[in-house]
């Protein structure tokens, strides 16, 4: 059943939670120790980046300084994944905290940097739905913590849309948190995921327009230009090509990196 090769026939299968799996049971579970197999399993990787070697990701790997942080809590299952985009934003801005959800058990280091007067977090949602309506703020809320001297967060929750709708009801120490929807006209370029809608961002095109729309343009397209880098590179490597010529992304990451270089 499985291609031996990374191919994209199977590329809409972390898509969406799988409806027949027990959720409960896969979230109070150890996280997965070895990396995620399901696919790709037989492609060579590079053990920096993760991508297939062939089309490895870390020439291009250049970090930004930003005003403005983000805190990933991913959900267990979306960690180990090779197609997660969190990562990336990691890569980009080193300040960038990843805490692993788990529903039981929240991370002792969140909960100190949650409560930490330094920071002003922001827990990134939709505003669909009437109980929370009144914790609802704009991006001008974020404008403004700033000029009061604090950092603001951008607290993403990385998952499917399901999983993220489990981690916002289902964390209590979110619950005191302002909610900031991301309003954008952006439709996703992400191609290593099947979406349900091209509306439907992937994680590191949120912190892309969040970062854009909060004043910090260079993180933003530096970060824009690495996650079209990894999406061409990814998906190159599933038709089994290389990607020759350097694309506009390519050409800029390491003309900066240069820089940083010299
Ligand atoms: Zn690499």
């Amino acid at each position: 059943m499985r291609d031996p090769h990374d191919s994209a026939s199977s590329a809409a299968d972390d898509s969406a939670s799988p409806t027949t799996a027990p959720e409960t049971s896969a979230e109070q579970a150890s996280p997965p120790r070895r990396e995620f197999k399901a696919r790709g399993s037989f492609v060579r990787r590079c053990d920096e980046c993760n991508l297939p070697a062939l089309n490895c990701l870390c020439p291009y790997r250049v970090t930004a300084d930003s005003r403005s942080r983000v805190w990933l809590l991913t959900h267990p299952l979306e960690h180990y994944k090779p197609t997660n985009t969190g990562r990336l934003i990691r890569d980009v801005l080193p300040t960038t905290e990843v805490f692993t959800w788990y529903r039981t058990a929240p991370d002792p280091r969140l909960l100190a940097l949650l409560a930490d007067e330094r920071y002003a977090p922001f827990v990134v949602f939709p505003d669909d739905q009437d109980d929370y309506a009144h914790r609802v703020v704009s991006m001008e809320r974020v404008v403004a913590r700033q000029c009061e001297g604090r950092i603001p967060v951008f607290v993403i929750l990385d998952g499917t849309w399901r999983q993220a709708r489990r981690i916002f009801r289902r964390s209590p120490y979110l619950a005191e948190l302002p909610v900031l929807p991301l309003s954008t006209e952006r439709l996703s370029r992400y191609r290593l995921r099947k979406a349900a809608s091209a509306a439907h961002l992937c994680t590191a095109e949120v912190a892309v327009e969040l970062l854009r729309q909060a004043g910090d343009e260079a993180a933003a397209g530096r970060l824009d230009d690495y996650f079209d880098v990894f999406n061409d590179n990814y998906a190159a490597s599933r038709r089994h090509g290389k990607i020759e010529a350097p694309t506009p992304a390519m050409q800029r990451l390491l003309a900066a990196r240069a820089d940083t270089q010299a």
